[in-house]
């Protein structure tokens, strides 16, 4: 997907790449692109014969300007190589050396420029998909799904460090435990602090693996449930979409900090695979849309645009795993720890739909973001141990992987719901970033 532009990451309105229409053949409407396209993954490479390209571009009216803004973005088909097997003028101008993701190459590639000359001129040949003007609605049509891919790929890394801690963390025998000063050292799983990284890493990994599984069924009953299924996916998928981004990628970077951490100095060698993963997912909250970017969604689009109704939905979703914990005693502490986060939720929610200014709803997205995030997850791991306690006592091996789930459900609620309250403290004050800040505070240095 060739989208980015050094210009132009975040915000694709500011893209100038350029497709002049050239003429109509077998094929379709054929265009000669000029422009220059950054951090494309696997944008060049040997593995494949040919690689082909979808281009988001500016279509340039008969005068050959391009409009300002959105207008005239399409996408087009733009092969390495033309069905003649000739090369089209696609020149790759450098390789961006990655922290992490080193198994793909990334290119800075650049249209048109010459290097080859389709038809003996140059400019890149490609074909339109579609209409002029729809390039950013087809490209968000993959990219929703893409972004719950992320999230997915976040929660593997996840899961990979806490696999690997946990393996480490029964052999590696280090000290005794507390009050002891002789015998053989013990494995480092048995020091509560160990344990305590461990438990948050399921948690994070785990959780995420649920909310972006939740996410999954829901990108399927959009197309396949009744209408009333539909309606509903549909509008509860645009409120989860940038949490099943966001999330998964934010606390796999805590999970895999854990992972190191239990690792000890081994940790931070490359003799062993936790700090690869760390440097790989630390992608993840940066493409496909930043943690920003998302949040910005969430609160400008999903929120207030839509007037919260998928939000609505969701809150209706809690509340009824609520209902079924009510006959659970034992689940008592997390269903409260749960409503009473899904409260100050709402509330907030509130605010920034009604009491908010635009721009001072915009700056508290990043916490709402991660407020909701925590609230869904907290919702999910109750959902887990419910679903535990009611079907997972049936072997030895059910036993112990419910006591796991409802283990992390606990400490879930225990230790990191209370930081939704933190993250909502200043919206449900009604304080806007900009309140505080004086206006220079980021004089350039
Ligand atoms: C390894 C890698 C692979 C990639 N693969 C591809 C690919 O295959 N194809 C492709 O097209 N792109 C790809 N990208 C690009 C990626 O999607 C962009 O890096 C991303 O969209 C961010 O754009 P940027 O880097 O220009 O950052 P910027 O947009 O400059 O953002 C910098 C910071 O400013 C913040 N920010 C920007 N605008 C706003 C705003 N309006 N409000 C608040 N905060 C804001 C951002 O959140 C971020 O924190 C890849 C990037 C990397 C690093």
């Amino acid at each position: 997907m060739c989208l980015s532009e050094p210009q132009a990451g975040s915000s694709l309105a500011d893209i100038t790449t350029r497709a002049v229409a050239d003429a109509e053949d077998e094929l379709g409407r054929r265009y000669r692109i000029y422009g220059a396209k950054m951090w494309i993954s696997a944008g060049d490479h040997d593995v494949t014969d040919n690689i082909v390209h979808l281009v988001l571009a500016k279509a340039a009216g008969s005068d050959g300007v391009v409009a300002q803004g959105t207008r005239g973005i399409s996408l087009f088909i733009v092969p390495k190589r033309l069905p003649s097997g000739d090369l089209n003028d696609v020149a790759v101008a450098g390789l961006n050396h990655k922290m992490g993701y080193r198994g793909l190459p990334n290119c800075a590639l650049n249209f048109g420029e010459g290097r080859a000359l389709p038809d003996g001129r140059a400019g890149a040949v490609g074909w339109l998909v579609g209409e002029v003007g729809q390039g950013l609605p087809q490209m968000f049509q993959m990219m929703n799904e893409a972004r719950v891919s992320v999230g997915l790929g976040a929660a593997m890394l996840a899961s990979r460090g806490h696999l690997l801690s946990l393996a480490y963390a029964h052999t590696r025998a280090q000290g005794r435990p507390l009050g002891s000063r002789s015998g053989a050292p013990v494995p480092i799983a048995q020091h509560a602090d160990v344990q305590r990284m461990l438990l948050a890493q399921k948690s994070y990994a785990e959780g995420a693996l649920a909310l972006v599984l939740y996410t999954a069924r829901l990108l399927d009953l959009v197309h396949s449930g009744s209408d009333d299924e539909q309606a509903d996916a549909d509008a509860l998928l645009a409120v989860l979409t940038p949490i099943a981004k966001t999330w998964p990628s934010e606390w796999a970077q805590r999970a895999l900090d854990h992972a190191i951490q239990i690792h000890g100095g081994a940790g931070y060698t490359r003799d062993f695979d936790v700090e690869l993963l760390y440097r790989d997912n630390r992608l993840n909250t940066i493409h496909e849309g930043t943690t920003g970017i998302q949040a910005i969604d969430l609160v400008g689009r999903k929120l207030r645009r839509d007037k919260g109704l998928g939000f609505d939905i969701l809150q209706r979703r809690v509340t009824a795993t609520l209902e079924r914990a009510r006959v659970h005693p034992a689940f008592a502490n997390e269903a409260l720890a749960l409503s009473s986060a899904l409260a100050a939720l709402a509330g907030a929610a509130e605010m920034l739909m009604t009491e908010f200014e635009e721009a001072e709803a915009i700056a508290a997205a990043t916490p709402f973001l991660l407020a909701a995030g925590h609230v869904v997850v907290g919702w999910l791991w109750l959902d887990q141990a419910l679903c535990c306690e009611a079907f997972g006592q049936n072997s030895d091996a059910e036993r112990t992987f419910c006591a796991s789930k409802i283990a992390a459900c606990r400490y879930f609620s225990v230790f990191e719901l209370p930081k939704v309250s933190a993250w909502l403290s200043p919206i449900l004050g009604a304080n806007a970033l900009g309140k505080i800040l004086p206006t220079d505070v980021f004089a350039e240095p």
